[in-house]
């Protein structure tokens, strides 16, 4: 739909009718997707800019679909969502992750997103020990990612959610940190470990240019905070550059690797020596 040719009404034009068919077909599609295991875990890695060491990887949700082919989470998550599937969907894949995460070095973390519905269970934490305990998966290595969306939902049950996520040994991120509207007050009465900023900011930064004020404002403000920065979204060399300088943190993006499939993963681990 993005070409404006000669055919672009068609695309406009097309029936309701055809949408709410595809709509039903991708509902059904997840459902069964879900049951026959078509949904897998891609990882990122995550490096400390510091030493330029792989210290862990971001699970990001797949769908390979047989029909489809491989579809990415901003379209089958929301829907996930919506039709309610969307914890069922996340235990499967935590716990998926959790087993190919047992393979690699144990000093590596795992990074998971979880939706804002997720936060609206009052069993999350439960049922998040109750994976960890299933799988012997040290709650030490776990890194759960809220997104600042989530700060705008009942605030008292995200602070004792947090709170007992951490009293498991998990440690608990900020996630897209800098698009939502969570106030410095909020930051502050909320025990995150860590937060990740968004790469609508690290895309900004470029090495010839001067425009760092925002992201000196961000690592400014989580110093004063006591917390530590993951930047997210790092796609050249030179933005990785300009970010070392900036202080210590937490880097992830094209530039070291696109989200890859666990077997590669291994494959990745082994030549590095951290299997
Ligand atoms: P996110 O948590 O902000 O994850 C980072 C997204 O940026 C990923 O997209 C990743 O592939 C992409 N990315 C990484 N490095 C770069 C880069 O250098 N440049 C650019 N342009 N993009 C980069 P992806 O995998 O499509 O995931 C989109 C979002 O879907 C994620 O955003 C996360 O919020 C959500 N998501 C992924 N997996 C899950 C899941 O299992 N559960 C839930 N609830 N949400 C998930
Ligand atoms: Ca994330
Ligand atoms: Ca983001
Ligand atoms: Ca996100």
């Amino acid at each position: 739909a993005k070409k404006q040719g000669k055919n672009r009404f068609y695309w406009f034009e097309a029936p309701m009718e055809n949408e709410l068919r595809f709509r039903n077909k991708l509902e059904s599609g997840i459902r069964a997707g879900i049951a026959n295991g078509e949904f897998v875990p891609y990882y990122e890695q995550q490096i400390d800019l510091e030493t330029d060491k792989l210290v862990g990887f971001e699970m990001l949700a797949r769908w390979e679909s047989p029909e489809l082919g491989v579809v990415g989470p901003d379209i089958f998550i929301p829907i996930a969502e919506e039709i309610g599937v969307i914890g069922e969907l996340s235990e499967k894949l935590i716990a998926q992750a959790f087993e190919d995460a047992k393979q690699w070095d144990h000093q590596l973390t795992l990074s998971v997103n979880i939706s804002p519905v997720q936060m609206r269970d009052p069993w999350f934490a439960q049922k998040v020990l109750k994976l960890l305990v299933k799988h012997r998966f040290p709650p030490h290595r776990l890194d759960i990612e809220i997104t600042e969306t989530c700060l705008h939902e009942n605030i008292g049950m995200v602070r004792s959610m947090i709170t007992s996520l951490r009293n498991q040994g998990v440690h608990v991120s900020l996630d897209d940190f800098g698009t939502g509207y969570s106030s410095l007050s909020q930051l502050r009465s909320l025990p995150f470990d860590r937060l990740k900023i968004d790469r609508t900011f690290i895309s900004e930064l470029r090495a010839d240019e001067n425009n760092t004020a925002l992201v000196d404002a961000i690592v400014a403000m989580s110093d004063g905070l006591k917390l530590p920065i993951t930047a997210e979204g790092i796609e050249n060399e030179a933005i990785h550059e300009v970010l070392k300088t900036m202080g210590r943190m937490k880097g992830q993006g094209y530039h070291y690797g696109r989200p890859e499939p666990a077997a590669k993963v291994l494959e990745r681990l082994s030549a590095q020596e951290l299997l």
